[in-house]
């Protein structure tokens, strides 16, 4: 008797067909991927997953981005049988600083392994801790990314040339949790077809329970023709429109061809960031009958992460339709035009006008991408953004959460709960454990920074970001004489840190030279106050940067932060915030987090992104570091804490900001006002 019933149909994905999956599998990943064990991670969620993605009964995700930051130095560690390719492993870091002795005698070495090199900044950490809280949640979701043989850059400082950047060489095939797989997707071009060979890297649950996979597209094929084989060599590289346009193409049309290769099923296509708009041309262009367009533009969301221009991909028409075939140049004419008679194809307005679910993220965000594209206000959501809070969440802060499990119940699973902890404002046990718990961190980045005598009773602020022109890098050094003299007055300070620009972005190069010259005048004060720059900003530094340091420094050109997530991260240690008020600290700002400063945007212009405000917004800026040097040596004076401070009432008011600025409570809210799909 043959069983017809839907259950008996479904595909049950084995360990069988996995290893028979994987490329190579006999001789290099055997030892590491067992019926057992994935790298050290049990197998049982890879298997799970895979069934309910190739289930055409369970409701499933595919979320496409240009980059994932994901970092086994720092979450889901990876074991290896084999010893790793040391390209691999990521030791040392230079400093840069106003003691030059320091900088010239040490580095830092850490035992820490490079973070998988496919991520630039922000967006990609956004994508990474996304999947992260997808696999806490148990959401099927399959994550579609590209694998960037040279990674993004490596960063090294001259001083009076700013950044150099350096090629980044890493070995794909010796690391851990990256599989490669025999599946091969191709697409087409007008120089002809360009094979996309797929690679598998899981994200596992905190608990080790559930798991998802990101697929990885690559070209560097012996098959293909050499200029092919670069394409996916280095993460937004733009020195050429060619470049841009065909990563591009791979991410959208490559990440649809892989998930029909690999047999999955799915409800929803996301579109983290426009870069993906062409998988929706590719769905389009697969439409038998283009009555379906509405049920197809159902299946579309979109995540627009920026307001500011460069974050929008233009091209022109004629390089459109020069690269790709005439289809795909067509469809996008058709749905990518901002004005009719426009010779310029907008990927931001192809997701605009397709996808049904669309939103922002951050409540300002929201409103200011309403205003930036008014004929699509209405369907503009806002979902704030969040963090992964495993990950980011440092060990004393955990063992101190967990000691109060009492009153903060599982906040494993619910990482809602912190919002509890100003249940334990008036507990004087708790105060002290807090403040101890900060200090355990402080002492484990003064340990790693002690060859610049650096002092864990010394105020220390943190700024490590991207570098842009509207974050405003170099803010903090306007007049460093105010520095000098807040320092004088009240108390020492130490002031770390860290970022890349993008490599052909010349206005952030040239704030990373304006640092380095202000270091440089700072070297005669370096007794009372210490500036250092690190090298190579990556999610180990940011994990280490938020966690420890006592304030945090964000200083954006409001209102061109849609959200930022590095103070989202801090806020989850006790770490107080120095911020200007935009992007997520706008729904904070009212918390009594820390001190919000300088320009504050307001009605329907938007303004610009040239004009910087640097003479009014740094004299606020220095305005409120006077009142946090001055709070914090009340606080802390040289290590006898007064545990009746309002710093201390500050740091708890953090953490339970903390509750809600997270990325499972984000992806909740993606699945109930966007996707529909999971119960
Ligand atoms: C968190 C993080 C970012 C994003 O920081 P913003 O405050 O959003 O600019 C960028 N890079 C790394 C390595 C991070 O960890």
């Amino acid at each position: 008797m043959e069983n017809t019933s839907t259950k008996q149909q479904e595909t049950t994905y084995t360990f069988e067909r996995f290893r028979s999956d994987i490329f190579q599998y006999d001789t290099v990943y055997k030892d590491d991927v067992t019926d057992q064990q994935y790298f050290g991670f049990p197998i049982e969620p890879i298997l799970a997953v895979e069934s309910s993605l190739l289930s055409n009964t369970a409701k499933s995700i595919a979320y496409l981005s240009m980059e994932y930051g994901i970092a086994p130095s720092i979450y889901n560690s990876f074991q290896l049988t084999k010893p790793m390719d040391n390209k691999n492993n990521f030791f040392t870091h230079e400093v840069f600083s106003n003691q030059w002795l320091c900088d010239y005698l040490f580095k830092i070495k850490t035992d820490k392994m490079l973070d998988i090199p496919i991520y630039g900044g922000g967006l990609g950490v956004l994508a990474g801790d996304s999947m992260k809280s997808a696999a806490d949640l148990g959401f099927s979701i399959a994550g579609i990314g590209i694998l960037w043989n040279k990674g993004y850059f490596k960063q090294k400082f001259w001083y009076k040339h700013g950044q150099i950047p350096e090629e980044l060489m890493w070995n794909p095939n010796s690391y851990p949790g990256l599989v490669p797989l025999n599946n091969i997707v191709e697409i087409t071009t007008k120089e002809g077809n360009i094979k996309l060979r797929l690679w598998k890297y899981y994200v596992y649950s905190y608990d080790k329970k559930s798991a998802c996979p990101i697929i990885l597209l690559d070209s560097n094929l012996p098959e293909n023709p050499e200029h092919f084989q670069k394409l996916t060599d280095q993460l937004y590289r733009s020195d050429d429109v060619w470049w841009k346009i065909l990563q591009r193409a791979i991410l959208g049309i490559g990440g649809i061809k892989a998930l029909e290769s690999l047999g999955y099923n799915i409800d929803i296509y996301h579109l983290n960031e426009g870069h993906a708009a062409f998988a929706f041309l590719e769905k389009y262009l697969q439409l038998t009958d283009k009555v379906h367009l509405d049920a197809l533009k159902k299946s579309f969301a979109y995540t627009c992460h920026t307001p500011v221009e460069a974050g929008h991909d233009r091209f022109h028409m004629n390089d459109v339709s020069r690269i790709l075939t005439e289809p795909y140049s067509e469809a996008a004419k058709l749905f990518g035009k901002e004005k009719e008679k426009d010779d310029l194809i907008n990927l931001t307005y192809i997701c605009l006008n397709n996808c049904m679910n669309i939103n922002a993220v951050a409540q300002k965000h929201g409103e200011i991408t309403r205003l930036q594209f008014p004929k699509f206000a209405s369907k503009v959501k806002a979902i704030t953004n969040g963090v992964h809070s495993h990950t980011w969440i440092s060990q004393s802060f955990k063992d101190l959460f967990n000691k109060y499990q009492p009153v903060l119940g599982n906040w494993e699973n619910t990482p809602e709960n912190l919002e509890k902890v100003t249940q334990l404002k008036n507990d004087e046990a708790f105060r002290k454990d807090i403040f101890e718990a900060h200090q355990i961190n402080k002492r484990q980045l003064m340990n790693i920074l002690r060859h610049w005598q650096v002092d864990e009773n010394v105020l220390t602020i943190g700024w490590a970001r991207r570098i842009a022109g509207y974050k405003r890098p170099a803010l903090i050094f306007h007049d460093v004489q105010k520095i000098i003299q807040i320092a004088r007055d009240i108390g020492p300070i130490q002031i770390i840190l860290a970022g890349k620009a993008h490599p052909n972005d010349n206005i952030g190069s040239a704030h990373i030279d304006e640092i380095l010259d202000h270091i440089d005048q700072l070297n005669a004060y370096n007794e009372i106050v210490k500036v250092l720059i690190l090298e190579n900003y990556d999610t180990y530094f940011g994990k280490l940067l938020t966690n420890c340091v006592d304030v945090w420094l964000n200083n954006p050109l409001p209102p061109f932060e849609a959200s930022g997530t590095s103070g989202m991260k801090a806020i989850l240690n006790g770490v107080l915030q120095l911020s200007t008020l935009d992007g997520w600290v706008v729904e904070a700002a009212d918390k009594d987090i820390g001190w919000i400063f300088g320009f504050q945007h307001k009605g329907s212009d938007i303004g610009t992104e040239q004009d910087l405000r640097l003479d009014e917004d740094s004299k606020a800026l220095y305005d409120n570091l006077r009142e946090a040097a001055e709070l914090y040596y009340q606080t802390n004076n040289k290590g006898a804490v007064n545990l009746k401070s309002s710093w201390i009432d500050k740091m708890i008011n953090c953490v339970q900001q903390g509750g809600f600025f997270n990325t499972q409570r984000m992806l909740k809210e993606y699945n109930n006002s966007m996707w529909h799909i999971f119960k």
